[in-house]
């Protein structure tokens, strides 16, 4: 046999590797605004709005009314691993925010160009700087602003082409984001929400703080819809046990849909459960014709040494969780779900 000569490794150049990690944290324009939305919540947002030019691949630009950034922090704020979330290991087990990796903007200024500017509480002015490739391009600019924080991306993928052009031919992710906020609007009532396209006098979605779960859904997806809506609830009501609460709301017979829409939401982070949602699936194919499908929101809350929150970010589904698995196995059975109250059961029969 001929011995093939091994080829050298060497080390790839940083902003080759930046570039590369970045591209994967970020995927689409979608994952772009998604990272920023939940920024704004951690920073404790009460308005959130959302601009986007030619499918987020010209301009992303999330504003919010949070706490800001402080001045000292603009120079490290787009390097990698920089975070105000996180300081130990140990902290992931309780963490309530949405990030802690300190990735995303960095992640961000190696595949676009982005500005951004915040004011802080008492201060007379904002700054406004922009970054590449994590660094500052400038020293912070004084800019007049007004609270909080707004955040740019332009020329997304500006420097690979193959993702460009890719998203270019693909279906345009703007409905993707209108569905994002839209998710988002349903469950955080206390925040208003706006998200439309650039140069557009009307927005795709548009919210006030909303008195009830059910207002917002209302608001966001229109009266017809939130008319054929049951609110469901359930816990595990055991006092020895650290406690299961599920809340929301899913559609009665008279709902009409092509497609299943399924808002989750589990300990406050939105997230994908395939297995629930067939299992969901399979309780109203009993009571539906088989053209139609349901609307469902819920929110759960599990005990937080049930969720591992330290997946890759762009995992949206829930990883194992055993409580939701014992409940997708108790109602696997079709014949078992006879009503539509067996949904309610889905989620009470659990562990
Ligand atoms: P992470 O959210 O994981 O901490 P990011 O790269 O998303 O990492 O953000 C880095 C840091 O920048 C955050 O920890 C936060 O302190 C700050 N930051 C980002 N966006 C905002 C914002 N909209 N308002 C206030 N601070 C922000
Ligand atoms: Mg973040």
């Amino acid at each position: 046999v001929q011995w093939r000569e091994p080829p050298t490794i060497r080390r790839l150049e940083e902003s080759v590797a930046n570039r590369i990690a970045a591209g994967e944290v970020v995927q689409r324009p979608s994952s772009v605004v998604k990272e920023l939305v939940e920024n704004s919540l951690d920073a404790g947002a009460t308005s959130i709005s959302v601009v986007v030019k030619d499918s987020g691949l010209k301009l992303i630009q999330v504003s919010d009314n949070g706490h800001g950034i402080r001045y000292e922090d603009l120079p490290i704020l787009c390097e990698r691993h920089t975070t105000s979330k996180l300081t130990s290991f140990e902290d992931l087990q309780t963490i309530k925010s949405m990030g802690f990796r300190g990735e995303a903007l960095a992640s961000m200024t190696y595949v676009g160009h982005v500005t951004v500017m915040t004011i802080t509480d008492g201060q007379l002015h904002g700054y406004r700087v922009s970054y590449r490739d994590g660094v500052m391009e400038h020293e912070p600019k004084p800019c007049a602003a007004v609270k909080g924080t707004q955040i740019m991306v332009e020329n997304l993928f500006y420097n690979m082409l193959a993702r460009r052009k890719a998203l270019q031919n693909a279906s345009d992710d703007y409905p993707k984001i209108v569905d994002l906020i839209s998710r988002f609007a349903i469950y955080h009532t206390n925040v208003s929400f706006t998200c439309r396209k650039h140069g557009a006098n009307k927005a795709d979605v548009n919210t006030v703080i909303a008195a009830s779960r059910l207002d917002a859904i209302k608001m966001v997806y229109g009266m017809p819809i939130a008319r054929d809506l049951m609110e469901i609830g359930a816990s595990d009501n055991n006092p020895t046990r650290s406690v299961f609460e599920m809340d929301g709301f899913i559609s009665s017979a008279n709902y009409m849909a092509k497609k299943t829409t399924m808002v989750l939401f589990i300990n406050d982070r939105l997230v994908e459960c395939t297995p629930l949602k067939r299992a969901i699936e399979v309780a109203y194919s009993a009571t539906l014709t088989k053209a139609s499908k349901p609307f469902i929101f819920m929110s759960i809350r599990v005990p937080s040494e049930h969720v591992d929150v330290n997946v890759h970010p762009t995992k949206r589904e829930v990883p194992h969780c055993k409580l939701l698995e014992n409940a997708i196995r108790l109602r696997r059975n079709p014949k078992e779900a006879s009503d539509l109250t067996s949904i309610q059961e889905l989620v009470r029969d659990i562990d």
